[in-house]
């Protein structure tokens, strides 16, 4: 029997709002519709994503509009959750779910506005897509709430009137383009004003495995793990190894040593590039090409893992997440 798989991250909602003459079937995104139901997906998680420039919540309005128009314009392919009954209802179904996420809080707030005009931006989206499954502050680089990946940068005042705008609204907080710093930053401030706020890497994969700015270390993976979070394993061959495909059951294996069997997930991270980069395409390693890739992934894993594990990774980790967040 084919596994049904949540997966926690894909960029198929900018690549629609940036890509002239984009649509959801192309096969040059991982995440195309074809792609997800080859691959039994029954929930894809889309993020709203924009870089840290001028217009960018703009363009996160946009794309929270994009997400909005899929739901009617392919209804035969995709359907809304908003809710464990919906989550219940996509599972069962023949279409794949499908939830909002924020990658980089610029989507909501410029870097020169007053940050009230953040939350008011963010309830403009949720009203737009029901449901913001996670935020991440960041991408890459640093914007007014703290510093992406690629920087030294920690938690900034924004950043923490953020968190306390967050608290008890179940949203997670998803520490996969942090750097080090925000987010050490910010299980301080959760912790010293006691907010309640789940938290996810949504895409990334552990820095023993493969030393990558954007993988986690394990201090940080094992304190999702404590806090019954969920980690998001990514396909990209620059965070597994770029040389090695078989490398990620080492990242599965990492995460099961360290007690994440019941923490980890996928987190593919299908994007567009319109201008690849030479030094990193492939982007993917030939058997983690686009979503079909899944029960092919989750058979090479037979046998090598713990009973159950299979079950877990491929959705019942996500759902038990959902439950314990969303009810
Ligand atoms: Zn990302």
């Amino acid at each position: 029997m084919k596994q049904p798989i949540i997966d926690m991250h894909c960029d198929l909602l900018s690549y629609m709002e940036y890509v002239k003459g984009a649509q959801p079937f192309f096969p040059g995104i991982g995440c195309n519709f074809n792609a997800l139901k080859a691959g039994n997906v029954k929930l894809q998680v889309m993020a709203i994503y924009t870089g840290t420039e001028k217009g960018s919540s703009e363009t996160g309005l946009k794309e929270s509009e994009i997400f909005k128009e899929l739901q009617t314009t392919h209804k035969e392919n995709v359907c809304l959750v908003k809710d464990i009954a919906s989550l219940n209802a996509a599972m069962n179904s023949d279409r794949t779910g499908m939830v909002v996420s924020i990658e980089n809080a610029s989507g909501f707030c410029e870097e020169d506005e007053p940050i009230e005009n953040a939350f008011k931006k963010l309830e403009k989206i949720i009203s737009n897509v029901e449901r913001v499954i996670y935020v991440s502050f960041t991408h890459h680089g640093e914007n007014r709430f703290g510093g992406g990946n690629y920087t030294k940068a920690g938690l900034k005042d924004d950043g923490k009137k953020l968190l306390d705008y967050m608290s008890g609204k179940k949203i997670a907080l998803d520490l996969s383009h942090t750097s080090d710093a925000l987010a050490y930053g910010q299980l301080e401030h959760i912790a010293k004003h006691n907010l309640d706020i789940p938290l996810i890497a949504s895409h990334s994969n552990f820095r023993a495995i493969f030393d990558h700015p954007r993988n986690l270390p394990d201090d940080l993976a094992k304190e999702i793990i404590k806090r019954k979070g969920i980690i998001g394993l990514n396909f990209l061959r620059a965070f597994l190894n770029n040389d090695e495909p078989n490398v990620f059951y080492d990242h599965v294996l990492h995460g099961i040593k360290i007690g994440g069997e019941n923490t980890m997930c996928f987190g593919a991270d299908y994007f567009f590039a319109s201008e690849p980069d030479p030094k990193r395409v492939p982007y993917y390693h030939k058997d983690k090409e686009d979503a079909s890739c899944y029960p092919a992934l989750l058979k090479y894993l037979e046998g090598k893992v713990p009973a159950g594990f299979l079950e877990g990774m491929s959705h019942k980790n996500v759902i038990d997440f959902l439950k314990r967040t969303w009810s």
